[in-house]
């Protein structure tokens, strides 16, 4: 038998995939480094559309700029509720 000692701390502390699974549970392969998903769920290089891409554009809602905004409104919102909690 061997005393080898297994080091797998480091690779299991990676950052996971999360992409649901048909089972309905969550993904826990490794994701691509700087992804947010696994090689198998999109994260694979070359995978996705390139940036500005419109040939799937339906309505723009999680386009990068609405994004954007609605991040840029949600911080307005939090300084706005903040001054109000100021006044009580
Ligand atoms: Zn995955």
């Amino acid at each position: 038998m061997s005393d080898h000692i297994q080091n797998a701390g480091p690779m299991l502390a990676s950052r996971r995939c999360g992409a649901k699974t048909r089972c309905g549970g969550a993904c826990r392969a490794p994701a691509v480094q700087g992804k947010t998903r696994c090689r198998m769920h999109g994260g694979a290089k070359g995978s996705g559309a390139p940036r500005a891409n419109q040939n799937a554009h339906k309505h723009g809602l999680f386009s990068r700029d609405a994004i954007a905004e609605r991040r840029q409104i949600r911080a307005l919102l939090g300084d706005v509720r903040k001054v109000l909690e100021g006044m009580r």
